[in-house]
């Protein structure tokens, strides 16, 4: 069966273009899919923000007084790893129902089942409520495509958000922001046989690293999410071993819960590690919750419970999605992560998603999107 009917098919398609980030190629993948959607009759634009960096925004119908849902995933993939591939992460291999591929689950699946659904409801959806796609690149590195677009005002006027991303077909409710922050220490550089002459960053560095092990955020934990966390990711210093360093430099990634203030964190962690220590932000999205009694929320359950087999529980994600940068773009509006691809299975050696997973998906999100446009 053709590309544009067939999500299995489309997954394999998407998994031979390499999007491996860094440094991220989406351009061929993106208009691969931009072309489909066209052909579907969908407005597409295109958003790049970088060299061979883009990401695509399709929308059909939302002509009325209703707005649009969202749904939305990403192209780019995380790079292959150190250890050896035993199937071609490029090929679109499959095999007694599994379908391998770096982004086989992380998540080609994912968004070859919402632009195949999108596309069989397409010639049905002029004056609905419609649906918008959102097609990023650089999400594995901290949702920049995302991020572009809601810089830019590149989004329409959604009204809920689906995000495809790996749940094995779980609907998630909720995830942690990100907040990464890199410690910067400066000191005096000096001949290392002489470090009584210098002033030693990595020292000032170890001691802020240490002084993170046992950080109290000193808030109760969330109901879905638990408790913050807080990792110590780097620590790089030093450019030599026989000489004092003068730099370094210690990389801090906090996953927040809902309540918690970004800026307010880092002025508490500046406090806590003294005027010897800079902080800079290179990553700041929120986090997402939508409660569970949410309508549209209850129709997606709905939507789900017979393809699970039992009625879903409200849960969270363990990771962060592009719903952190896209859903204050959109007003905060009701959001699920849900998609075909085994979160077990994200960035692992040998990924593969399940093949029955794919074809549950775009049945469930053209199920989706029916109730949404009232079809
Ligand atoms: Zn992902």
């Amino acid at each position: 069966m053709s590309a544009e009917r067939d999500a299995v098919e489309l997954t394999k398609a998407l998994l031979r273009f390499d999007t491996i980030n860094p440094t991220g190629d989406e351009t061929g993948c993106a208009r691969y899919l931009g072309d489909l959607l066209v052909d579907a009759g969908f407005r597409v634009s295109y958003h790049p923000y970088g060299e061979r960096r883009t990401c695509v925004v399709a929308g059909l119908g939302g002509s009325t007084g209703r707005r649009p849902l969202c749904i939305t995933g990403h192209i780019d993939t995380v790079p292959l790893g150190a250890a050896h591939w035993r199937r071609d992460p490029f090929d679109g291999e499959s095999d007694g129902g599994r379908l391998f591929g770096r982004g086989s689950s992380d998540m080609k699946s994912g968004v070859a089942a919402f632009v195949v659904a999108a596309i069989a409801c397409a010639n049905q959806l002029a004056g609905t409520a419609g649906v918008e796609l959102v097609i990023t690149g650089g999400e594995e590195s901290g949702c920049e495509g995302a991020l572009h677009l809601a810089r830019t005002h590149a989004l329409g006027h959604a009204a809920a958000l689906l995000v495809a991303e790996p749940t094995a077909n779980y609907p998630l409710v909720a995830h942690k922001g990100a907040f990464w922050l890199e410690a910067r220490t400066h000191g005096v550089t000096a001949h290392g046989s002489m470090p009584e002459r210098g002033d030693n960053a990595v020292f000032k560095a170890a001691r802020a690293a240490l002084a993170l092990e046992h950080f109290d955020f000193g808030i109760p934990a969330h109901p879905l999410l638990g408790h913050p966390t807080l990792n110590v990711g780097t620590l790089h210093g030093g450019l030599n071993i026989n000489s004092v360093p003068d730099f370094a430099r210690v990389g801090i990634d906090i996953r927040t819960i809902p309540g918690q203030d970004h800026a307010a964190l880092r002025e508490r962690l500046h406090r806590h590690l003294g005027d010897g220590v800079e902080l800079e932000t290179m990553l700041d999205v929120t986090s997402v919750h939508t409660d569970a009694g949410d309508p549209w929320v209850a129709e997606v359950f709905d939507v789900m419970a017979p393809i699970l087999g039992e009625t879903p529980k409200p849960r969270a994600a363990t990771y962060f999605t592009d719903a952190a940068a896209l859903r204050p773009a959109y007003g905060d509006p009701p959001t699920v992560v849900l998609g075909p691809g085994e979160p077990k299975m994200a960035h692992q050696t040998d990924e593969y998603c399940v093949t029955e997973r794919i074809r549950e998906a775009v049945s469930a999100y053209e199920k989706i999107i029916r109730r949404w446009c009232d079809l």
